[in-house]
């Protein structure tokens, strides 16, 4: 730096707090050798382990523990480098829901009582999420370093209560679960993500982007399906996102995302994305489709919100053919406004006699700050006012039709509820798990 007339001596305005200042924000420890071992330690107050309790609900009560989360994260961070990159800076959501399904598996096999039907369920489910994880590339050395540290964990949260049991206990159910992962991430060829560039961004509401990316290779995803991504704007937070047209040579893919207040994703990603920006996509998975086993049985389809992108990819997958099953399609969100996907529906109900849109709102004006009003396309049906469970359930009880839900958690949760309740059979109703 050269300092101009009258400025500092540079040795002195360069002070130590100014120092450690800049480079707070850079990882140094993979340049500073071996370290200290962040559980050496010993807890003040370990975990109460009942000697005489089965050793897969003390581990069960271990990982409940709320400490367990935050020394985990540095226990894996210490374990591997990688680990740091693959979490996001703030892993704790994640390996809450890591917990929740570790918790949910040691449960099953301990009340399984020797049936190998729910023994495998679990098994089933972790070949599940091995297939989902190929997008983490991981290799056999991160899953030997996973087990270590999260054994490292429980042995330091159990102190002088971790016996042999718990250690042969868990090195087992790791080896099952760790098995059955690599296995699911085996079952598939081809790349495990493929990188896709940012070609258009289109804001048709304050708070919903419409992104449209053009990927490395193209994407064989069934209509209905969603992708994991992973983004510029959230470092190594990766996010499920249901394309809203059917994938097609040219890899032309376009995601609707709204913005969810508070959470670690959205909101960067509809402020920040750009043109130019590159992100991540992982395999295809999710089972939302159309049935068209003849003769057809006509669909019911429910979308709030964003939730509308599966249902519209596959609505314009339907247009393809020349004889479909009648679809009468609920579209709703919050204010009229927010029926942002309506003009393109409209247009598609224009050429598509078996197609029926009822728009739905919970309200019946847009607020006042949100902006110039739209003028929305006429529907055949006038917009109802309410929630969408309100609306549907209101016409019976949809026995007959085969249904397909997609929105945000809640939604999906207080629909299908509001569904069954009125006697549409459960199994008639299918939607992506939140
Ligand atoms: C199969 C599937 C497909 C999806 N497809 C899309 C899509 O096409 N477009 C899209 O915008 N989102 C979609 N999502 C939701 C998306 O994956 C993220 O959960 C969402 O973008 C919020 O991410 P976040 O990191 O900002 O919030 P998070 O940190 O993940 O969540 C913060 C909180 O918001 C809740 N939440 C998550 N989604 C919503 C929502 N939509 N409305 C209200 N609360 C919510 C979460 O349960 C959590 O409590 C899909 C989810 C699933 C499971």
């Amino acid at each position: 730096m050269i300092n101009g007339p009258g400025a500092e001596p540079a040795d002195e305005s360069f002070r130590a707090s100014e120092v450690e200042r800049l480079v707070s924000d850079i990882d140094l420890d993979p340049f500073l050798g071996p370290r200290r071992d962040p559980l050496a330690d010993p807890l003040e107050q370990p975990v109460d382990v009942a000697p005489e309790a089965p050793p897969l609900l003390v581990l069960r009560d271990l990982l409940s523990d709320e400490r367990f989360p935050e020394l985990f994260a540095r226990a894996l961070r210490a374990a591997d480098p990688d680990f740091r990159e693959l979490f996001p800076r703030d892993a704790t959501p994640v390996l809450r829901d890591f917990v929740r399904a570790m918790r949910w598996a040691f449960e099953t096999t301990e009340y399984a009582h020797g049936d190998r039907a729910k023994v495998e369920n679990v098994v089933e489910f972790a070949r599940d999420l091995g297939a989902d994880h190929r997008k983490l590339e991981l290799t056999p050395g991160h899953h030997q370093r996973f087990g270590e540290a999260l054994a490292h964990t429980l042995r330091h949260l159990a102190g002088r209560g971790w016996d042999d049991r718990l250690e042969t206990a868990l090195g087992t159910a790791y080896q099952v679960l760790s098995t059955a992962l690599q296995q699911g991430a085996a079952v598939e060829n081809g790349p495990a993500r493929v990188g896709a560039t940012v070609v258009e961004v289109l804001r048709p509401t304050r708070d919903v982007a419409v992104v449209r990316l053009i990927s490395d290779v193209m994407i064989d995803y069934h209509p209905g399906q969603y992708l994991s991504a992973l983004t510029p704007y959230s470092p190594g937070v990766w996010r499920r996102l249901s394309p809203s047209i059917p994938s097609n040579p040219a890899g032309q893919i376009e995601f609707h995302v709204r913005d969810v207040p508070g959470g670690a994703l959205s909101g960067s990603l509809v402020r920040g994305v750009g043109v130019g920006d590159r992100w991540v996509l992982a395999r295809p998975l999710g089972l939302l489709e159309v049935d068209r086993t003849e003769p057809f049985r006509d669909v019911l389809m429910i979308g709030g919100g964003t939730g509308i992108a599966p249902l519209r990819c596959l609505l314009l997958d339907m247009m393809r053919h020349g004889d479909n099953p009648r679809v009468h399609l609920f579209y709703g969100a919050r204010f009229p406004g927010d029926l942002y996907d309506l003009p393109t529906l409209v247009d598609l109900a224009a050429s598509a006699p078996w197609l029926t849109i009822q728009p739905v709102a919970e309200e019946d004006e847009d607020p006042w700050w949100a902006g110039p009003r739209q003028e929305l396309p006429r529907t055949l049906h006038r917009q109802q006012t309410g929630t969408l469970v309100e609306a549907v359930t209101q016409w019976g009880s949809w026995a007959d039709r085969q249904v397909i839900v997609s929105g945000s958690p809640g939604m999906v949760r207080a629909t299908v509820r509001g569904l069954v309740a009125v006697g549409t059979p459960r199994a008639n109703i299918s939607f992506d798990r939140p």
